[in-house]
């Protein structure tokens, strides 16, 4: 495509915030002929080619909105401050965030590609993935990445270029930072769309968790007559989330109360995947824990609303190995199973992971703190943990919180942490990193976190 043959809507573009998302966007733009302006609050922001540089004030200056017909907000910026200036000084001027931007530049040159939008507090890439792995089952040739992996502008760029041939469907992680910039007005027609869960992570950033909530659910903005809306009939917010499904689409609830509501029936022998009258084995399915089977529901409920077979749905279900770093059995030494499950960054997803767990575990969290409530994590310690190992800056509020419930340590290094989490350990006990923090005070991201653990364990030496 060239900008001739498909006319941006667009001439100037102010891209707000220049991390790797505001680049691709701002690259994308460029790209596509717009003339573009870049803000960031850094002065050695680094800016795409192209790009005119607009570095170092701690708000976005006002001639940086002169003649302006589209802003793109970051999703590290806070949107409303920026939305304002934008209003007093380019009125007329477009707003997106980098996801929205490309969804709107990708239906105007490949109209009405099949779409699924899934966000929720946890699960998201592993029923991203595994959408993305039933799409391909199915034949629909998707584009599976937005949050997760790839981000789509520059998916997009990509494509434009002539790289590879264009997708036949869309599975697209949206955080809610995505859905926060989210131009609900163009939103690109989406056939399915899901909000998985909503539990208490970001607390930092929203006001409440309404408005935490809310911001998930402007997914459904892009639903019409034939889309698909899935919730979680379990999940608190549900009866919040409800009212913003369109009126035109079809809101379908997991665990909900109609006969034909996907359910898990089991656990015990039998135990499947309800979907109307279809049962997949829960057998077929890979992952662990109730969690994943609901998992599995919401992505096959999306998948066959897409039009993938059953038989490919139960293909897809058994090829499908789950995604690092989330409840990853590492390595077994001297008896004692080692998990990396360096993903699990609120109380939520360790929750989820460790309820239920069959064998007693030594549990080594901690990291920067979020805003969640640590207090669930005291009755699973009691019920199955043998101890606990403190790590990164909130050591001390771990200890405090396993206090009197399993012994403890602190631990000031990945590698004392593993040793004493050995130490504790008996034969046949798992030891798991499940950190319940975000990993920005040791780490640069959860997976490097995951992968320091997994050196650590892989380097133990076995003494019997
Ligand atoms: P996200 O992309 O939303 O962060 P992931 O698929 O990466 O979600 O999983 C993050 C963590 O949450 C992992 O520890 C995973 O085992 C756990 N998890 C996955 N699905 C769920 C769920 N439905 N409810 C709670 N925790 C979950």
């Amino acid at each position: 495509m060239s900008a001739q043959s498909h006319p941006l809507p667009w001439r100037r573009a102010l891209v707000i915030g220049l991390g790797a998302s505001g680049r691709e966007a701002a690259a994308l733009l460029v790209q596509l002929g717009a003339a573009v302006r870049g803000y960031d609050r850094n002065p050695d922001a680094q800016l795409p080619e192209g790009v005119e540089p607009w570095l170092g004030e701690a708000t976005p200056p006002t001639a940086a909105f002169a003649d302006l017909d589209l802003v793109v907000l970051s999703p590290g910026v806070p949107p409303e401050p920026v939305r304002a200036l934008a209003a007093e000084h380019a009125p007329s001027a477009a707003i997106h965030g980098e996801m929205s931007l490309a969804l709107e530049l990708l239906d105007r040159r490949w109209p009405g590609l099949p779409t699924v939008l899934i966000t929720g507090t946890n699960g998201k890439s592993t029923v991203t993935a595994l959408i993305g792995a039933l799409l391909e089952a199915g034949g629909l040739m998707p584009f599976t990445g937005g949050n997760l992996g790839v981000p789509l502008s520059a998916a997009l760029r990509e494509l434009l270029r002539g790289g590879r041939p264009p997708p036949g469907s869309l599975a697209l992680e949206c955080s809610s930072f995505q859905l926060e910039t989210m131009n609900e007005a163009r939103l690109h027609p989406t056939s399915a769309a899901m909000v998985l869960n909503v539990t208490p992570d970001h607390l930092d950033r929203y006001a409440d968790m309404t408005s935490y909530a809310a911001t998930k659910g402007r997914i459904f903005a892009g639903l019409g007559v034939g889309g698909l809306a899935l919730l979680d009939a379990e999940d608190p917010f549900t009866p919040a989330l409800r009212g913003q499904v369109p009126a035109a689409a079809r809101l379908v609830e997991i665990g909900g109360d109609g006969p034909d509501a996907p359910r898990i029936i089991g656990p015990g022998p039998g135990e499947a995947l309800a979907l109307g009258g279809e049962r997949y084995d829960r057998g077929l399915l890979r992952l662990a824990g109730r969690h994943n089977a609901k998992n599995a529901l919401f992505a096959v409920a999306a998948a066959r609303h897409l039009g993938v077979s059953q038989e490919a749905c139960a293909a897809g279900l058994a090829d499908f190995a789950g995604l690092p770093h989330r409840m990853v059995a590492v390595r077994v030494v001297d008896g004692i199973t080692f998990y990396n499950d360096s993903k699990a960054t609120n109380v939520a997803s360790v929750v989820a992971n460790l309820d239920g767990f069959d064998r007693p575990y030594v549990l080594i969290a901690g990291g920067r703190l979020k805003g969640d409530d640590l207090s669930p994590l005291r009755p699973l310690l009691a019920a199955r943990g043998r101890a606990l190992v403190a790590i990164g800056e909130s050591a001390d509020t771990f200890a405090a919180l396993a206090d009197g419930v399993v012994p403890w340590a602190k631990a000031t290094s990945m590698a004392e942490a593993v040793e004493r989490a050995r130490d504790y350990a008996q034969r046949g006990d798992a030891v798991i990193l499940s950190p319940a923090c975000s990993s920005f005070d040791w780490f640069r991201n959860y997976a490097e976190r995951g992968e320091v653990f997994t050196r650590e364990v892989l380097e133990m030496t076995a003494t019997s």
